[in-house]
């Protein structure tokens, strides 16, 4: 059993604090089990995978051109929010994180071991299992709250997997399908339709399905009440008003970067339109819902070291936190918390002019997986086709009933599961 970071410590310890101080939190009773809908709270998780300070710096200088002027009076919708503080993000077995642990520890409050997804430290990736952690999202379906996840990735993949599944292997991803049809989950969107689907069947995108089994998941789900639908015209034409239950899955693969999607004919809905119908959906229910977004291909633009897709990515994602911030406005009764599960590419914001400041520009690079020569500050020689993750802290933000446990000194990740399970009374 890991020891308890210093700052998962004090978080702790200001729980009990508020908790015997005044019976709650300040903006309110946290019961959701009571049955008053004034008591409700929803929990809305935004993580921007792979978004670290210089991701969400680099799209607010491209909201303002890159101009200083402008640049001043810029801000990002991320930026309204009423707490903001740092979050470390290593894992059981590494100092450097991948999305599987980041997400387990968020989802259950534990640190695992890099590729296992919600089970504990004992498993290792693809040899052994572990024990099941229970996620903050199986707590609310047990309580009766509506749940939803969200991403522009496979909807198998290993963020929204944390929160429903368990596997050794974050890359057995049928069988994580699997355990997202019976984790009760009341909507789940993004991509990632071949592992819904055995050999024989043809996806709704063309191709054949990729699971070693012959099963049609697709088929299953609409069994169980779901409503699927697999492209932007289907989704737009929706009855939001009479659907309860919606799987949709917009590609075989991930979903296309922001960039791409605004210019492809195949009309994906963008981040935020899934986000805002998701909360259509959720929010009917009188007893509160949970639900996680991930703006999941920042991670994927930064491997790639591609800037504009790095940028694109992160302001699709900042108009998905807005819809959140505007239907959490509209009620007082919502936390909406935005972070990331890990910086991805080492990305700098160096001087346009390496020899001077004065320039005024910005030349963005990333440094990952590159050596540092002789020579004019910050120069790199690339050694490595893809950026890596790294190690570094990344941002959190916090608005609405709860979020005064955010931005008190460093949190780890594993904080963010107390803070979101505080707030839902679970
Ligand atoms: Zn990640």
């Amino acid at each position: 059993m890991r020891k308890l970071s210093s700052a998962a410590g004090s978080l702790l310890f200001l729980l009990a604090t508020i908790s015997s101080i005044s019976g709650g939190l300040a903006a309110g009773p946290v019961n959701p089990a009571s049955g008053s809908d004034e008591q409700t709270i929803n929990v809305i998780l935004m993580i921007g995978d792979g978004m670290g300070f210089s991701q969400t710096t680099l799209a607010r200088m491209d909201k303002a051109d890159r101009n200083l002027a402008l640049y001043e009076n810029t801000s990002l919708r991320m930026d309204e929010m009423e707490r903001a503080g740092y979050v470390s993000t290593h894992s059981a077995n590494s100092l450097v994180t991948d999305s599987a642990p980041a997400s387990t520890a968020m989802a259950t409050g534990e640190k695992t071991n890099n590729g296992v997804i919600s089970q504990d430290s004992q498993a290792v990736q693809g040899i052994r299992d572990g024990r099941n952690l229970t996620t903050i999202l199986e707590m609310a379906e047990k309580a009766g709250l509506s749940t939803g996840v969200v991403t522009t990735t496979r909807i198998t993949h290993a963020t929204p997997a944390a929160f429903y599944a368990h596997v050794d292997n974050r890359d057995n991803e049928s069988e994580i399908a699997d355990q997202l049809l019976t984790s009760g989950v009341e909507v789940a969107l993004g991509g990632g339709l071949s592992y819904f689907l055995g050999g024989n069947y043809t996806s709704p995108a063309g191709g054949k399905g990729k699971r070693s089994d012959d099963r049609n998941l697709i088929e299953e789900a609409t069994c169980k009440g779901y409503a699927f639908v697999f492209n932007g015209t289907a989704f737009e034409e929706l009855d939001v008003e009479n659907t309860t239950k919606l799987l949709g899955l917009f590609e075989n693969s991930h979903m296309l970067y922001e960039l791409q999607r605004l210019n492809s004919s195949n009309r994906e809905p963008s981040l935020a339109d899934m986000t805002g119908t998701s909360i259509d959906i959720l929010s009917r229910n009188p007893k509160g819902f949970f639900l996680m977004v991930e703006g999941g291909r920042i991670d994927h633009a930064c491997h790639e070291r591609s800037l504009d897709n790095t940028s694109a990515d992160t302001l699709a994602f900042d108009e998905a936190v807005g819809r959140a911030l505007d239907f959490a406005s509209s009620n007082n009764r919502t936390l909406v918390i935005v972070t990331a599960d890990h910086e991805c590419g080492g990305l700098v914001l160096q001087p346009a002019d390496l020899d001077t400041y004065e320039a005024g520009g910005v030349k963005p690079v990333f440094g990952s997986g590159t050596t540092k020569t002789e020579g004019p500050r910050y120069d790199f020689i690339t050694e490595m086709e893809e950026a890596t993750h790294t190690a570094v802290d990344v941002p959190i933000m916090a608005s609405g009933p709860g979020s005064e446990l955010v931005g008190q000194g460093r949190m780890d990740n594993t904080d963010i599961f107390l803070v979101m399970k505080k707030a839902l009374g679970l």
